[in-house]
């Protein structure tokens, strides 16, 4: 029999490439969404009739037990939160509600309805924050820089939690930054790519940036998903680290997406004082050796080729006017 899985967050980024791994290897899948006035299916419209969309939230628990009782999965993803690091400065609250406390709620309702479900729970490489290690393992300590960073290392622990209390299979991938064409338009990499690519159009003359010398270690959204299902397959629960083990700096990102349309990035750039965070990471770099060593994955895409694809790809959208 096919085995379930069920996705939050599927209309995101990463719930994309998720589903299209699982269906690829036979999964049924189920994606819960929430409601809203419009319906923003853009990144999974590819795969209407494929998947199947139940209405949930992770503010409401009771929704996630019914989901549950009614899909009966064997695999659980949790991707939903709020995960945009500047809104979680201006809705501190919010993020807490929907990127800490979501993961109890779904925690629980596992715990109650359907136990023997392996869990994954998105941690991130922003729970690192302030430099204390260099590069950041499983091991690292946590110093998170962000209301953000606070909420996904409370998402961290509990599932730690969870799986050492009652003996859930529950796993936290710690992932590092990781884009694609289908990133959302407010994060830095998408956004460089977006406006280069309107300002190669002629459609605007400036791009107006926050701090270019924030260094990141950013790889491709379709190899991370790859990661998170090969953690669910392992005989045991366990945290992986899922990273390039390569950082690069935000001008460095800069440089090469104008470059890939032949433009001098210091003739349109400027920096923002606006754009620069309460509280900045300086350096994210990860050590991927275990994930690589248990979990038989490694990185395909580098950061230039990664780079050059979402330019190429807002290049084709910009000239068809889309978003
Ligand atoms: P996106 O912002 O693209 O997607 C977030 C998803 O969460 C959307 O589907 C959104 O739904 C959904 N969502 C938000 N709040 C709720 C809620 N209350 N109830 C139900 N659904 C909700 O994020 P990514 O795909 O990039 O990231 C996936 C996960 O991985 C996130 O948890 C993120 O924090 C984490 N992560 C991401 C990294 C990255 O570099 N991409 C790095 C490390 C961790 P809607 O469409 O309705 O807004």
């Amino acid at each position: 029999m096919a085995k379930r899985a069920l996705i939050t967050g599927i209309t995101g980024q990463d719930g994309s490439y998720l589903a299209e791994l699982l269906l690829k290897k036979g999964y049924e899948v189920h994606g819960m969404v929430r409601r809203s006035s419009e319906e923003k299916f853009e990144r999974i419209a590819h795969l209407q009739g494929k998947v199947t969309l139940h209405q949930g939230d992770l503010l409401d628990q009771f929704s996630l037990a019914a989901l549950l009782s009614l899909t009966q999965p064997d695999e659980v993803y949790n991707l939903a939160a709020q995960s945009f690091v500047p809104t979680s400065w201006n809705q501190p609250v919010l993020t807490g509600e929907f990127t800490a406390l979501g993961v109890t709620k779904m925690l629980e309702a596992i715990r109650h309805t359907r136990p023997q479900v392996r869990f994954y729970q998105a941690s991130s490489s922003e729970m690192f924050g302030k430099v204390l290690e260099v590069p950041q393992t499983e091991d690292t300590p946590f110093y998170p820089r962000s209301p953000y960073g606070v909420a996904k290392a409370y998402g961290h622990h509990i599932t730690v939690n969870y799986r050492e209390s009652f003996k859930l299979f529950a796993v936290s991938g710690i992932l590092f930054n990781h884009e694609s064409p289908r990133r959302g338009l407010e994060f830095v990499t998408r956004k460089v790519t977006y406006n280069v690519a309107r300002i190669k159009h002629g459609l605007q003359d400036k791009l107006p940036m926050g701090n270019l010398d924030a260094k990141r270690d950013w790889g491709f959204a379709g190899d991370y998903v790859d990661a998170m299902w090969r953690m669910l397959q392992q005989d045991e629960p366990d945290d992986y680290v899922v990273s390039t083990n390569e950082t690069h700096t935000v001008k460095e990102l800069v440089e090469i997406a104008f470059a890939r349309v032949g433009l001098d990035y210091t003739k349109y750039v400027f920096t923002d004082p606006a754009f620069v965070r309460p509280a900045e990471v300086d350096l994210l770099i990860g050590d991927a050796a275990k994930a690589k060593k248990k979990l038989g994955w490694e990185p395909t895409v580098r950061f230039k080729e990664l780079v050059e694809m979402m330019v190429d790809a807002d290049m084709e959208r910009v000239k068809a006017g889309q978003r």
